[in-house]
């Protein structure tokens, strides 16, 4: 079967990943998750005083230390997953608290950050067999890519699902602090200058706010098969 690049773009908690990982399981292909490489950027930046208690940020000091990190993606034996090392740390943990949530747009409003990253993405993706996801693969990383999805779903139901998620890892979390949050990440992600969050024109909308993980396999694998047999 012909291999392609899948492009996965859409707002914070719209399902991105988990859609994401289950299609490159389906077909054997990677799975890059771009938004842990912004939120480990922002790990990095809050641990080594980048990010300042008034939230604002030393950008050339973190800018002069980017081309030092090591990001690798690397499978877990246990769970079968990618996860994301960051100098050989694994950080997949780290890097889905609240307080990495809080500072990660602004990291990634960065023009320094978004250069490096962007280039390391494309490096990984310059070989088919990819599903990558974040805010600007279908549109900046691989505008050349064969599938690309823009996914959304309402404030409120994202908000619920990101609630669940944390609750399940023993986080102290309040729902309306979640919708707020996610409120303010939609506006910075779709407002930034850099590379804003936004759909390409011949991207295929997949509003997954009434839709499980099954009627969106059954929806996304139906598109690959008309691009994989022709
Ligand atoms: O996808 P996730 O919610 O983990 O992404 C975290 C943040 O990283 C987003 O809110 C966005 O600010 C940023 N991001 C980005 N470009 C990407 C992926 C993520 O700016 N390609």
């Amino acid at each position: 079967m012909k291999k392609i690049s899948i492009a996965i773009d859409g707002t914070s908690s719209s399902g991105k990943s988990s859609f994401a990982r289950k299609i490159a399981a389906r077909l054997g292909y990677r799975y890059i998750d771009t938004g842990a490489m912004y939120r480990a950027v922002t790990l990095y930046a809050r641990r080594n005083g980048f990010i300042h208690t008034d939230s604002t940020l030393d950008a050339d000091g973190l800018s002069a230390q980017l081309g030092s990190l090591r990001m690798d993606f690397l499978p877990n034996r246990e769970t079968g997953r990618n996860e994301l090392y960051l100098n050989g740390e694994n950080v997949e943990q780290s890097i889905r608290s609240m307080e990495i949530n809080e500072y990660v747009s602004a990291v990634s409003q960065l023009p320094c950050v978004r250069e490096q990253l962007v280039r390391m993405q494309r490096q990984i993706g310059s070989a088919k067999g990819v599903v990558m996801d974040g805010r600007d693969i279908g549109t900046v990383v691989l505008p050349q890519a064969e599938l690309k999805i823009f996914m959304t779903a309402d404030p409120e139901v994202r908000a619920m699902r990101r609630y669940k998620e944390l609750l399940e890892k023993g986080e102290k979390v309040v729902l309306e602090e979640i919708l707020e949050n996610i409120r303010k990440r939609d506006r910075a992600d779709t407002t930034r200058k850099v590379s804003p969050l936004k759909k390409a024109p011949d991207a295929l909308t997949l509003d997954n706010s009434q839709m499980n993980i099954q009627e969106q396999m059954a929806w996304v694998e139906q598109k690959i098969r008309q691009l994989t047999e022709e």
